[in-house]
């Protein structure tokens, strides 16, 4: 029961809304105000609704009083007001504490958080500091593998430029293992050396390489097959096992799957990929769909998908042109929803709705595709929310963050510079340029898109073996086919130029981002051995 002090007795009220003030500050104040409350009257006061004690939430208050007010009680509107005034001074959490307590709670349904978590754990290695013991041992092995000294030699020169038994050899100014290959490998390597008793496997490919994968085989490294839907049968997983995860990333899923083994994870994901990952993150934490530019089937974007709350992918600017085109024009009920989700079945989330999850976008990529491509995708997102919400609200609708990694970036504008060379009259026209690189390999497929577009003859071959003693090529198309040409070298009569003088062959060189340089070397070699055969021989020509 509340005590009843005489009229005469009470205090006006400022005196006790000054005194619970005082009595916060000295950090007494559950103590003081019941003290206050205990000895003096209540009188009626008036607390305006947008009091920021009145956005305390009620049922918290209710809870606080209980011992003394039972939610039973018949509370009038004096006692609320009061207990109100008396709530805001009991509680101990300023807003800013509850905000901040609310925020980190979300924060645990992150996705990000959950990947950050199975990270964290001990037998979860990531980061080169952890093999410093063999890191010396493995540099020197990996440059005994991969390097090449006809390459160096090109390096050396100003122009990476070299004429080698009398064919032109000019070579793109980056190319070939980017650091972050170069890192995984040396990852991958060192865990082998670490580990010499332990059954090691790697959840696909380490990288897209054939001769790096043949060297981690011949090591006993066990790669994890897939089936067609990408999905990898960890079954022959067993606990001690170490488990290594590729440069471009592994699925949630997958790092879920492993937590649960008991094995150790060596973690080789490049910290650009990483830097995807906390992009789609920040479009979780925003409330955004991420609209992923990349392959939907890709081994980098599935892991990135799987660090989305809600996605789409895109593989090129024409499906991010249908996007728009929803965007613009799609209403509810004229069937465009329905002909969206057939087109993007396999490439959204499994709860999409474009209708529900196209009106505030966020744009991510794979680190490898055409960045050039990847910007156009992003000027046209960035119009077409424009005109749908209006340009005062563009940042709360879109929201885009650069993640082409440096590498892709720079390998790209290398190749584009060798297209400007044969375009240029004033300097030597190509006969071709060979593109050295893993068939699955995304970044190497986009070095032969430029050429391709640019009207340079180019050919990309995934080892120095589809170039054959017959004069034959194997390679990949852009469009992905692996198809058979016939004479890459020109006859010795094609090649003569009016004067009678056989024309010098030139050769332009590139390689991805996961091509060692000894790969392109043993091609080059063959080149070389085959314009040697054909001018030697002219017999031989076709
Ligand atoms: S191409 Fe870029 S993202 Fe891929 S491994 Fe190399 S540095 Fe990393």
């Amino acid at each position: 029961m509340l005590p009843i002090i005489p009229e005469q007795q009470r205090m006006p009220v400022h005196v006790y809304v000054y005194a619970i003030a005082i009595a916060n500050m000295l950090c007494i104040r559950l103590v003081s105000a019941f003290t206050i409350y205990e000895s003096h009257a209540f009188r009626p006061i008036s607390i305006p609704h947008h009091s920021t004690i009145l956005r305390m939430s009620t049922s918290r208050m209710m809870q606080k009083s209980e011992p003394h007010v039972p939610r039973t009680h018949n509370i009038n509107v004096r006692n609320r007001a009061h207990l109100i005034l008396l709530s805001a001074s009991v509680n101990t959490e300023t807003e800013a504490e509850i905000k901040l307590k609310q925020k980190q709670e979300k924060k645990q349904t992150f996705l990000k958080s959950e990947r950050e978590a199975i990270a964290k754990k001990k037998d979860y290695l990531r980061g080169a500091g952890v093999f410093k013991k063999v890191k010396r041992d493995v540099t020197e092995a990996m440059k005994e593998q991969f390097d090449s000294d006809l390459m160096n030699e090109m390096k050396e020169t100003p122009n990476f430029m070299l004429v080698k038994d009398g064919v032109e050899l000019y070579l793109a100014k980056d190319h070939g293992f980017c650091w972050g290959v170069e890192r995984s490998i040396n990852l991958a390597y060192s865990a082998v050396e670490t580990f010499p008793d332990a059954q090691l496997h790697i959840t696909n490919e380490l990288i897209h390489n054939p001769m790096v994968n043949d060297k981690l085989h011949a090591k006993n490294v066990n790669f994890i097959e897939k089936d067609e839907d990408n999905v990898k049968d960890f079954s022959q997983i067993a606990e001690g096992d170490v488990v290594m995860l590729p440069a471009f990333g592994a699925t949630l899923d997958e790092m879920r799957e492993l937590d649960a083994k008991n094995v150790k994870v060596v973690d080789t994901t490049c910290p650009w990929v990483a830097k995807v990952w906390n992009t789609v993150h920040t479009h979780q934490v925003r409330g955004l769909t991420s609209i992923i530019h990349g392959k939907y089937g890709h081994e980098e974007t599935m892991a990135t998908k799987s660090m989305c709350e809600t996605y789409v992918c895109v593989k090129n600017l024409e499906e991010a042109e249908y996007i728009a085109d929803f965007m613009l024009n799609a209403k509810k009920g004229d069937g465009s929803a329905e002909k969206f989700m057939a087109k993007f079945a396999k490439a959204s989330s499994s709860h999409f709705d474009p209708h529900k999850h196209l009106v505030k976008i966020g744009l991510a990529n794979q680190t490898t595709m055409y960045k050039k491509e990847t910007r156009s995708i992003g000027q046209l997102l960035q119009k077409t929310v424009m005109k749908r919400f209006g340009p005062d609200l563009i940042n709360e609708h879109y929201y885009e963050f650069d993640t082409i990694c440096d590498a892709t970036q720079v390998r790209q504008d290398a190749v584009d510079e060798l297209c400007n060379m044969h375009e240029d009259p004033d300097q030597p026209d190509l006969d071709f340029i060979i593109v050295v690189g893993g068939f699955d390999s995304s970044n190497t497929a986009h070095l032969l898109e430029i050429p391709q577009m640019r009207g340079v003859p180019s050919y990309h071959i995934n080892e120095a073996s589809c170039i054959r003693a017959d004069n034959t090529i194997k390679h990949r198309t852009v469009s992905g086919e692996i198809v058979e040409s016939e004479s890459l070298l020109k006859s010795p009569m094609e090649m003569n130029v009016s004067d009678g003088i056989p024309k010098t062959l030139r050769i332009g060189i590139t390689s991805g981002a996961s091509t060692p340089d000894k790969e392109v070397q043993d091609a080059l070699g063959r080149i070389i051995m085959l314009n040697k055969l054909y001018n030697d021989t002219p017999e031989l020509t076709v």
